[in-house]
């Protein structure tokens, strides 16, 4: 008879599959039922902890996603930078030409009218100064020719450094959306398994008791798989902590037993 319960007349007992509490509290079992509900706790258990290492996998495997996008993703930015940059070298490089082509087409200018002065020069001193200036202007100009040449050549090589750094970015937006592909349609089965592994882990943790469930519930939460613990041969397979020869004989009876070392629920490896 169940502590707490009374025989009466229209008392009807719980459904067993939804009776609370400790295996050992189960009066409708006999020793040999209750034995067997034990292990078959402690096969759960084990059963959650592989599931549960499964789960941090596939969560693990699909947080990869997002930083592969993030990594491709910087690698256009920074490229970007670059041909920005490359662009506005090039840029001011052409304008500095311009510049420098204006300068030499103003002197050139200047010489015509120099010589223009040379027949209508009043003195001969005068007609000295002119040819003077005139000379100084064309050795001038012909500095600046060679400036305006070397400017050109650098202007040209400048042109090929844009037009490479216009590949790298769009090579790096090809690779960027393969990556976007790939990980959209590995994030789709990835969380396929998660959802079918969760299923089942659903199905295992109602064969839990009640009490242990809280207990579960409460360490998976705060570890996940960690939370529970494989015994190998006498020590906690998460911490290494020995167990007493008591926790290995509850373990062997498939009493649930936690780890005093590490808290989590330990369950028999064989
Ligand atoms: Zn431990």
């Amino acid at each position: 008879m169940p502590p707490g319960f009374s025989v009466g007349p229209r008392f009807e007992y719980p459904e067993k599959r939804t009776w609370p509490g400790r295996i050992s509290d189960r009066w409708w079992m006999s020793d040999a039922e209750r034995v067997g509900a034990m292990s078959s706790v402690a096969e759960a258990l084990k059963e959650l902890h592989r599931l549960h290492v499964k789960i941090g996998g596939l969560k693990d495997q699909l947080a990869r996603g997002p930083r592969q996008i993030a990594v491709g993703e910087k690698r256009v930015a920074t490229l970007q930078e670059e041909l920005e940059r490359a662009r506005e070298s090039l840029k001011r490089a052409r304008i500095l030409a311009d510049e420098k082509q204006l300068q030499l087409k103003t002197r050139e200018d200047r010489i015509v009218d120099l010589q223009g002065k040379l027949n209508t020069a009043a003195s001969n001193r005068e007609y000295q100064t002119l040819k003077e200036q005139i000379e100084a202007d064309r050795q001038a100009n012909a500095v600046l020719t060679d400036e305006i040449l070397e400017l050109l050549e650098r202007i040209d090589r400048m042109a090929e450094d844009v037009e490479q750094a216009e590949q790298r970015v769009k090579e790096a937006e090809k690779q960027l959306g393969q990556t976007r592909d790939r990980v959209a349609e590995i994030s789709a089965e990835l969380k396929e398994q998660l959802e079918e592994t969760m299923r089942e882990l659903a199905g295992v943790e109602v064969r839990l008791p009640d009490e242990l469930r809280r207990e579960y519930e409460r360490v998976v939460r705060a570890r996940g798989s960690e939370g529970l613990a494989g015994v190998d041969s006498d020590s906690c397979g998460a911490c290494h902590q020995t167990l007493t020869s008591q926790m290995l004989n509850e373990l062997a009876l498939g009493k649930p037993v936690f780890c005093p070392g590490c808290g989590a629920i330990l369950f028999r490896c064989e």
